[in-house]
């Protein structure tokens, strides 16, 4: 069955883009995850609609990513397929720019620096995909995809069919979005409103923005951004410092004592010492303020 499985994803999406048992640590900025049964990287709507019928086919669960920048993979890994969004189209027409959801926002905020766009700055440094950008209607220094984002194209996996959603229907929140309530959808396209602006003044934007990551974020260890979700009325890294808890470390996990939001990978971190990790931080900050913090990384696999 599993030879089988292979083969039929093999005559759809070619062999170098699918592979059996991949560690999903390959595909984490965490570095941290057990094996996938499949990996997949689907560059076309038409392969992604292949894939999905082929995982309906033989009841296989999917799970998407995009640049696995916000996720923690447990050690026994994913069942069924893991499907890569590596869907790499764009259209920059005058301030509209439709983009794929396997961009990352790194390359589009260089395209666009070229093309004299702005807008888009605030995104520039963070290392995810547009597909998983949308999702968690990622934001930084006072802006949010949300304010960017109009139409979004995705796929429905229910029935295949592609169908699109305007700013308001994508029900953006903090760090949530329609896509976050049905794991169903699947982004493939979004089209941004940007301005026009002067390419100095951009760059000079992009530059200040990346310089104050350098120095707020241990950037230097695997990590997957913040750990858990801004609070009403406190900043969480600020309750995790006070709690005394800079640089405690369970196993190969330690909290940054750079920036106490994040949790960093000194080496040969499991998922499992990043979750006791979490579940001592929760714990201690509950005792100390007697708040609850929600974690904002998604804990995926068994
Ligand atoms: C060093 C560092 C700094 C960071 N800074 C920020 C920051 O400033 N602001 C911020 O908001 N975040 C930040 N993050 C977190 C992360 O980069 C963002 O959440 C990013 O948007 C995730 O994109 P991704 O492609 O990596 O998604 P993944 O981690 O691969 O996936 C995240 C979620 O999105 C879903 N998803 C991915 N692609 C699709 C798709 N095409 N369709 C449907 N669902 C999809 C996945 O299923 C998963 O649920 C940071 C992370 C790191 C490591």
């Amino acid at each position: 069955m599993e030879n089988s499985i292979f083969e039929e994803l093999c005559k759809v999406l070619g062999e170098q883009k699918i592979t059996k048992n991949e560690p999903m640590s390959n595909h984490t900025t965490f570095k941290i995850g057990g094996k996938a049964d499949f990996f997949a990287r689907v560059t076309t709507i038409c392969e992604l609609q292949e894939t999905i019928n082929i995982a309906k086919k033989y009841n296989l669960p999917i799970t998407v990513i995009g640049n696995g920048s916000n996720i923690l993979v447990r050690d026994n890994g994913i069942r069924g397929i893991v499907i890569q969004i590596g869907i790499e189209n764009y259209n920059i027409s005058s301030d509209i720019v439709t983009v794929g959801a396997g961009v990352k926002l790194s390359a589009l905020a260089q395209k666009l620096l070229k093309e004299g766009i702005t807008g888009f700055e605030f995104a520039s440094g963070i290392p995810g995909t547009i597909g998983g950008a949308v999702k968690m209607n990622a934001g930084a220094y006072g802006k949010e995809m949300c304010n960017i984002v109009e139409n979004t194209k995705y796929l429905d996996t229910t029935n295949n069919e592609i169908k699109e959603l305007n700013n308001n229907e994508q029900e953006f929140e903090y760090r949530n979005s329609i896509f976050s309530k049905h794991k169903e959808y699947i982004i493939l396209e979004t089209v941004l409103k940007l301005q026009k602006g002067k390419q100095e003044e951009i760059k000079e934007k992009m530059q200040e923005y990346m310089d104050k990551r350098k120095q707020t974020q241990p950037i230097q260890y695997p990590n997957a951004g913040s750990t858990f979700k801004r609070g009403n009325g406190y900043i969480t890294a600020k309750l995790i410092d006070e709690s005394g808890l800079k640089g405690y470390s369970f196993g190969g996990a330690q909290v940054s004592s750079l920036h106490a939001g994040f949790i960093i990978n000194k080496g040969n971190a499991t998922a499992e010492d990043v979750l006791q990790l979490i579940k001592h931080i929760q714990n201690t900050v509950y005792e100390k303020f007697n708040i609850n913090i929600d974690l904002e990384i998604e804990v995926i696999g068994e």
